[in-house]
Parts: structure tokens; C-alpha cells; sequence
């Protein structure tokens, strides 16, 4: 079985326009001697002799987008200027606690001011819109961010609702979602479909012309990655559609696409039969299961059967390391741009 990174049979070549430096790549999914490409100062990984599709390496990737954002925070601070985002937890959902731990490890690696606001699951709701009111108006912060899934008794809208749309770097406000239907680039988009659309730049598939699948409706995947690709110019102009639980014959429709992007959260949902051979498939799923034979008793997988479709993209995200890795870069990416566009910079 063709499993992440590794190799068994040479196959068609990738049909993406392969116009750049070929390097030599070893390393986190690649193998020694595997011929990786190199575009935007990113490397990635592909198997000529073995798998059809190109690793697109999201952990690079967002490497090179915190090297951007470190780029600007060393030019804020020549104007003694420091982005700061705060990041408010409810409840005490370990996993909700490890990515906001992570979050504010990296805000302090990257030179961000950080602030992590762990607060107990009997937190009320006028609590914690009063913390949002606070954060809104400290003027150390720039970007707020409040975990997501909150304890059922709160309203989640409201609390979202509650923060200024000039902090708010997750792009959730109605205002940011106004501003990315209306193609106003002072919003806030997303940061999953943002970190998506970076790695298929860097795939090298040109998105203008091209038929694109999203795959989910969610407002904070979906939705967003269907605007983000139909948007005029550089990145977007791509033809969009976007198919969910309603669809009818939804094989044949995710067939026609040159780029899928599969955002379900149903593990290795999207087959072989659900691809035309050479597209870009780019997986959002995060998905943990059962795994016995595992030290944790479980595994991530995203929501496409990742064996059996690599050997038919042309290139594709691995789970882990592929979509996961680029969410906090775009949020600290999103954070540094709220900072300069509240500080005139
Ligand atoms: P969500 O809010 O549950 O939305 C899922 C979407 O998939 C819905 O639009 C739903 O259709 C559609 N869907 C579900 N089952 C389907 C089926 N059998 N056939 C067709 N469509 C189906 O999920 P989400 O928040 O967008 O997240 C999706 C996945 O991405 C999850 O695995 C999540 O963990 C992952 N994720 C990853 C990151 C990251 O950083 N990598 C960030 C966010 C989310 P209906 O609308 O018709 O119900």
C-alpha cells in the first residue's frame, strides 16, 4: 500500500506546470533522492519514480509565511511598534488548550506580544464579552481570537459579534465576511481557506480559469475558500463550485475539478473516483481515528483516502503537515496586518 512519503511505482508525471528550479529534498515527507521543486523559496517534495502527485509540504510553506511576518514585526519595531494578539480559552477541552499553548509559543518565537486567557467552563457570557470589550480596547492588542468550540451556554455569534472588526484576525465578524464578498482588502479572511489558498500557490496550478470544488459549506472553510477563488485577480478567477450533503451525484461533480479542496470532516471520504487525474487536492480534514496499533490508540487522517488519491493528483496535502501548519501562520500573518492597519503603518 502507497502510504505518506513513501514510494512503489512510477506513474504518469504531475501535469502542473512544473516551471521551477528542481532540488534534491530529503526530509519530513520526502525521501532521499526524491526530486523536490522549489517555487516562493519553498521546497516540497515529489516521488517521479514511484507516485504520481507532488507533496505540497505545508509545514514549509508556513515557514515561509512566518518568515514574511517576522520580516514585518522587526518593521514595526523600528517604529516601536509590537502586534499583539490575545487569546481567549473557555473550558478545559485539552485539545482547545494544546493549539492555544502552541498559538502563543509561536506569537513569542516570532516576537508578537502574546496574551492567553484561560478561563474556567463557568465563565458567563456577559464575562466574557466584557473580556472581549477590554481586549477591544487595549491598545497593546491588535488581534483577538477566541477559541472555538466555546461550553454550550454560550452564544457564540454574540461573543463574535462583540469583537472590534478591526481585531478580528479569524475574519468570523460579519463585517470581515462582508468585506471579503465585497473584495474590500482591509477584511480579515479566514485563516484555514487563506493558509489553502497559499499552498495551492505554491503548488504552481494557475486558480484563473481553472474549475475549482470546495467541498463544505462551513462558514469558516467553505464559504470563505469559495469567495477567496472566485475573487478577481492574482489567486483567484478561478470557476467555483461548491458541493455539500445535498448534492446530487457528487462524484461527478468533484470529478470535473482542476483543484479540490475537501473540507467535510469525514475521514478519507474523498476516493480515487472523486478525482480527475491530475488535479490539486488540497485536504482540510482533521480526523482522529482508532488506531490500536498506535502509542496515542488513535491517528489524524484528513477527509481524502490519501494512498489511493496521490496516485492520481498531481499534487497533494498530506494530513498531518499539510493544511494544519498553515492556520496559525495566516492568523499571526492576519494579526501583523491588523497591527499596521491600526497603527498607520
Ligand atoms: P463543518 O462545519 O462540520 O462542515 C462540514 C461541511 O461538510 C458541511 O457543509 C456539510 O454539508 C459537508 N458534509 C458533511 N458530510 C458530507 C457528506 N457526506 N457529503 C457531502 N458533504 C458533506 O466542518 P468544518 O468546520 O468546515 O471542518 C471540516 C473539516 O476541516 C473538519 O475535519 C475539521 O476538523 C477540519 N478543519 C481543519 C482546520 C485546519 O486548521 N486544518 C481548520 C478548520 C477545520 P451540509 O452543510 O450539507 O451539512
Amino acid at each position: 500500500m502507497l502510504r505518506q512519503g513513501q514510494s512503489h511505482r512510477d506513474t504518469r508525471s504531475a501535469s502542473i506546470p512544473l516551471g521551477f528550479d528542481a532540488i534534491w529534498k530529503g526530509g519530513r515527507h520526502g525521501c532521499q533522492g526524491g526530486i523536490g521543486a522549489r517555487l516562493h523559496g519553498v521546497r516540497f517534495a515529489r516521488y517521479p519514480s514511484q507516485m504520481s502527485a507532488t507533496i505540497i509540504d505545508g509545514t514549509a510553506v508556513a515557514a515561509a509565511v512566518h518568515a514574511e511576518t517576522r520580516e514585518a514585526i522587526a518593521a514595526l519595531d523600528t517604529r516601536g511598534i509590537t502586534p499583539g494578539l490575545a487569546v481567549v480559552l473557555v473550558g478545559d477541552d485539552p485539545a482547545s488548550r494544546a493549539y492555544v499553548r502552541s498559538k502563543d509559543r509561536k506569537c513569542r518565537e516570532l516576537g508578537l506580544y502574546s496574551e492567553k486567557h484561560e478561563l474556567p467552563a463557568e465563565t458567563t457570557q456577559s464575562d466574557l464579552v466584557s473580556l472581549v470589550r477590554r481586549l477591544n480596547a487595549d491598545p497593546r492588542i491588535h488581534g483577538i481570537l477566541v477559541q472555538s468550540p466555546p461550553p454550550p451556554h454560550i452564544d457564540e455569534a454574540a461573543v463574535v459579534a462583540a469583537i472590534d472588526p478591526a481585531k478580528d484576525v479569524d475574519g468570523f465578524h460579519a463585517v470581515n465576511v462582508a468585506k471579503l464578498a465585497l473584495e474590500d482588502p482591509t477584511g480579515f479572511v479566514p485563516c484555514t481557506p487563506l493558509g489553502c489558498l497559499r499552498l495551492i500557490e505554491a503548488s504552481g496550478v494557475a486558480t484563473r480559469g481553472a474549475r475549482a470544488v470546495v467541498l463544505g459549506r462551513s462558514m469558516i472553510v467553505g464559504k470563505p475558500m469559495a469567495l477567496l477563488l472566485m475573487r478577481k485577480g492574482a489567486g483567484g478567477d478561478a470557476t467555483v463550485t461548491v458541493v455539500h450533503s445535498r448534492t446530487r451525484d457528487l462524484p461527478a461533480v468533484t470529478r470535473e475539478a482542476d483543484i479540490l479542496i475537501a473540507a467535510i470532516g469525514r475521514p478519507g471520504f474523498v476516493r480515487a473516483g472523486h478525482v480527475r487525474a491530475g488535479a490539486v487536492v488540497i485536504d482540510v480534514g482533521i480526523n482522529r481515528v482508532d488506531d490500536p496499533g498506535s502509542e496515542k490508540g488513535y491517528r489524524i487522517v484528513g477527509d481524502v483516502a490519501f494512498d489511493e488519491v496521490a496516485e492520481l493528483a498531481s499534487a497533494i496535502t498530506p494530513v498531518p503537515g499539510g493544511v494544519g501548519p498553515m492556520t496559525i501562520a495566516m492568523l499571526l500573518s492576519n494579526t501583523v496586518k491588523a497591527c499596521r492597519q491600526l497603527t498607520g503603518g
